[in-house]
């Protein structure tokens, strides 16, 4: 459930957005009136797709879109999944190629899948700058400087439209990327008199515990972290040393770039819905589940020209919160995503996953980031931690620091059951050997266990 705050919390901006789209004055949202119109453009979006990709000619051939009139008709539909768009994703895209502005190529997190491919009309793009103009409102006004931590290069990347949202707001963006050296972004973010920045959590962490790091404290009046999942222990972190506040966005290319923010309140997020219509599903028997019940997310994209999807499955665990959020919005909340169904490793009882380690390993001020794997060593499961240590870190303390890890680590029911000999958990500190991922790919723990026998 939503915590009670004293303060009085503005409305979310979402809200009268999405009245506006879809016809309404500011105000006059209600539940029926989007129901009404998710439903017409879902009905629209399969007549559309149907009409102009094979893939959904195919599969709903025996589909009839007027006949969609209530979400459960909508929830008997087969779902798109993500191999779907990774074998033949021309086979999705419903314009000519020349109608085509953008198509962003994602690499497979395995090593021998193939990439996916989405494709944006500029239609498509303005479609999302409107949400980045009005979702970052949430946390910037006009006059506000924010250091935008995300590729930004290639038109009509995510640090680009984003960067064209905030222009619309009134904010000025201040163009920086992925974090490869936290001590320079520090610097820029002095120098630039940046008041707010979005990033990467791994990468926004490491700017606040690198040498320089506080010199920010007080100078921030928000952060917003996306992209990759964003762990708890680094939203605290980051509230504990620059004193601001620490909003999380949840989207993903397939969604647009966008798909939901937290308002002011800091609960759930509220969704991108005038432009895509959100589901959480049952990822075994893909029922759809009741409110408040968590299972996978899936969505389907309303608006979308170019390359539509239709009830697309996206792998990540959530669930919508009941009741109201704390600033009153007639939005849902969906609960913020915390892990992911692929990055469980499945161990003999138990799962594992690299949220639960996030959120210990974070914890401690000394930690910027870290790799995982596990290895079979003489026919036993090892558990390999590699931590990049922050440079405020005095080495003396390393042996203390070794076994702090190991004794919070034991909080994790998996470690504690399944690596129960202290040998079994080695803790690695080879300095500043952790890659440091510049892209924007997911974290995931790298299991070796089978690959040496
Ligand atoms: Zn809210």
């Amino acid at each position: 459930m939503f915590r009670s705050l004293n303060k009085e919390i503005d409305k979310t901006p979402l809200e009268d957005w999405i009245a506006r789209k879809i016809g309404l004055k500011a105000g006059e949202l209600t539940q029926e009136a989007l129901d009404t119109y998710q439903l017409a453009q879902i009905r629209k979006t399969i007549a559309w797709a149907k009409e102009k990709s094979s893939f959904y000619r195919e599969r709903f051939c025996a589909v009839e879109p007027e006949s969609i009139t209530d979400f459960s008709l909508f929830s008997k539909l087969p779902f798109t999944f993500p191999r779907d768009i990774r074998h033949n994703p021309q086979r999705l895209v419903c314009t000519g190629q020349k109608d085509i502005a953008r198509i962003v190529t994602l690499k497979s997190s395995g090593t021998t899948g193939q990439p996916k491919r989405i494709f944006f009309t500029p239609e498509d793009q303005q479609l999302t700058i409107d949400f980045f103009d009005t979702g970052m409102r949430n946390l910037v006004g006009p006059g506000d400087r924010v250091l935008i931590l995300l590729p930004w290069r290639q038109p009509g990347s995510v640090g680009d439209l984003l960067k064209t949202g905030l222009e619309g707001l009134g904010a000025k963006a201040i163009l920086f990327g992925p974090v490869s050296d936290a001590e320079e972004a520090v610097k820029i973010a002095l120098q630039s008199k940046a008041n707010s920045m979005v990033g990467i959590p791994t990468h926004v962490l490491a700017m606040a515990r690198s040498k320089n790091g506080k010199l920010l404290s007080g100078r921030l009046k928000s952060v917003l972290l996306s992209t990759d999942y964003v762990p708890r222990s680094i939203c605290i972190a980051l509230e504990n040393i620059w004193g601001c506040k620490v909003f999380n966005h949840y989207g993903m290319t397939e969604m647009g770039l966008g798909g939901g923010v937290q308002c002011p309140a800091l609960a759930g997020y509220h969704l991108r819905e005038a432009d895509l219509y959100f589901e959480i599903i049952d990822p075994e028997s893909g029922q759809v589940l009741d409110e408040g019940e968590t299972g996978e997310i899936v969505f389907t994209t309303l608006t979308r020209v170019g390359m539509p999807l239709i009830r697309y499955r996206t792998g990540d665990l959530s669930r919508f919160i009941p009741g109201k959020c704390p600033c009153g919005t007639v939005l849902r909340s969906m609960e913020v995503v915390r892990s992911r169904i692929a990055g469980q490793i499945k161990l003999q009882n138990h799962s594992l996953s690299i949220a639960e380690l996030d959120e210990v390993l974070f914890l401690f001020d000394e930690v910027v980031n870290y790799q995982v794997r596990i290895d079979r060593d003489s026919g036993m499961d090892c558990l390999y931690i590699d931590i990049k240590m922050s440079e405020n870190t005095l080495v003396s303390k390393d042996k203390d620091f070794k076994d702090r890890i190991c004794r919070a680590l034991r909080c994790i029911p998996a470690i504690q059951n399944e690596f129960p000999l202290s040998k079994q958990i080695v803790i690695i500190n080879s300095g500043n050997s952790v890659p440091f991922s510049t892209g924007t790919g997911k974290r995931s723990i790298i299991d070796n266990r089978f690959n040496n026998d």
